[in-house]
């Protein structure tokens, strides 16, 4: 990783050592962790640190309180499920900062956790504060980040604190995750194909550009993909389109023809003519092959588009994906992205699946140990193959 050091160069013992997890899981009806993957993923660094005899202080945020503290998302439950993972008690701190917090941190013993509350409870957290930054720095003598799925985030906790430590290095999972996606992604092995989803056009307008200089094929879904239908005449019916950029995707298509970057889109959809996300329910379903009839909803990619998108996905030697293909979240429109996590799981070549969304479908098609890396964080993936610094990267670089 250049200029920025690994847990393994610092000399942690007997030192108060502030670790930015991503501990954003998902709770279900009830309030517990439903999956502990994000969990998982932290525990080799916060296992080491422990070992090295460091006094550690685990903070994350988890969901988006909008910076008032709400007990629906806090952090309370994943104290236990973590406790359990490392066979040693945890403190829950019920703040992030403040007298409390300070004092009980100052006071820890070696070789002891503490959890602190949801970071986010403090708007100044997403703001990036200099005052709340100083305060959660004050907590530390060595600031370690390990939530890759947030270094693409410019926040306190992720950037605005790290001057203000004495020391500060990259943990295991970022370590990972980095050296990984940049071997894989840097000079990918050819055929590379990018199969890219999700709501919208305009979240992923910089990738979308640099993918024309990586990629060889681009695989488009989702409830982007309507956009781009309508930028070649098609009929998208109520589909989800953003018509300011409809002009962005007519000069995509001229740039892919002139780099040569095969970019496909659906041939055939599953519509509705309704869309109930409260009820996690469709109305009538229909398929259309082109064009989608006025009053109905394209919610999926169809058969035939899973038919030829394996096609292509198999043939590669470097997969990509990032972005559902439909609307995952509700059962009947979840067969396009679990048919793709299919895909990915039989190509032979070497397949990555970043972010939260995409890696629920890889679990849901029950496939996921087919996949050759399941990357923590889908925003920051996407950055990083857009060549974009990450913010929580670069505020570990240099001393
Ligand atoms: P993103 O965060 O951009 O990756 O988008 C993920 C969201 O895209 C998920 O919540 C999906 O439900 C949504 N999505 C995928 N396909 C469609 C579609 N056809 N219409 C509306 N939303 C979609």
């Amino acid at each position: 990783m250049e200029g920025i050091r690994s847990i393994r160069e610092l000399t942690v013992e007997g030192k108060r050592v502030f670790v930015r997890v991503d501990f954003n899981v998902p709770l279900d009806e009830k309030g517990k962790v439903a999956d502990d993957m994000r969990i998982v993923a932290a525990l080799p660094t916060l296992r080491y640190l422990l070992e090295c005899g460091a006094k550690v202080i685990c903070a994350s945020h988890l969901g988006r309180p909008k910076g008032k503290r709400d007990g629906k998302y806090s952090l309370q439950p994943v104290a236990s499920v973590l406790a359990t993972h490392l066979n040693q008690p945890v403190l829950f701190l019920e703040d992030c900062v403040g007298k409390n917090v300070e004092q009980t941190v100052a006071n820890l013993s070696k070789g002891s956790i503490v959890l602190l509350e949801n970071l986010r409870f403090h708007a100044e957290e997403e703001a990036n504060e200099e005052n709340f930054a100083k305060q959660l720095a004050a907590l530390a003598d060595v600031y370690v980040n390990d939530a890759f799925g947030t270094v693409h985030r410019a926040h306190a906790s992720t950037a605005g604190m790290v001057p203000f430590v004495t020391e500060k290095a990259a943990g295991f999972l970022v370590e990972k995750e980095l050296t990984f996606l940049r071997q894989k992604m840097d000079a990918p092995e050819r055929p590379f194909c990018v199969v890219l989803g999700g709501a919208k056009v305009s979240d992923k307008i910089g990738v979308i550009e640099a993918l024309l200089e990586k990629a060889d094929q681009i695989l488009l879904g989702g409830g982007m993909g309507y956009t781009f239908a309508a930028a070649q005449g098609h009929a998208v019916g109520k589909s989800l389109t953003e018509p300011d950029f409809i002009e962005f995707a007519k000069s995509l298509f001229e740039k892919a023809k002139v780099k040569g970057v095969d970019v496909r889109l659906p041939i055939d959809h599953v519509a509705s003519d309704c869309v109930r996300f409260q009820s996690r329910t469709l109305g009538a379903l229909k398929v259309f092959e082109g064009e989608i009839e006025d009053g109905w909803i394209g919610v999926d990619i169809g058969p035939k588009t899973i038919e030829m998108y394996t096609q292509c996905i198999r043939s590669a030697k470097t997969v990509f994906w990032n972005g559902p293909v439909g609307i995952f979240e509700i059962e009947a429109s979840a067969t396009g992205s679990k048919q793709i996590a299919q895909a990915l799981a039989v190509c032979e070549g070497t397949t990555i699946v970043g972010g939260g969304d995409c890696i629920k479908a890889v679990k849901q098609s029950g496939c996921a140990s087919d996949i050759t890396f399941l990357s923590t964080g889908g925003g920051a993936s996407l950055q990083l193959l857009e060549g974009k610094p990450l913010p929580g990267l670069e505020a570990l670089k240099g001393k």
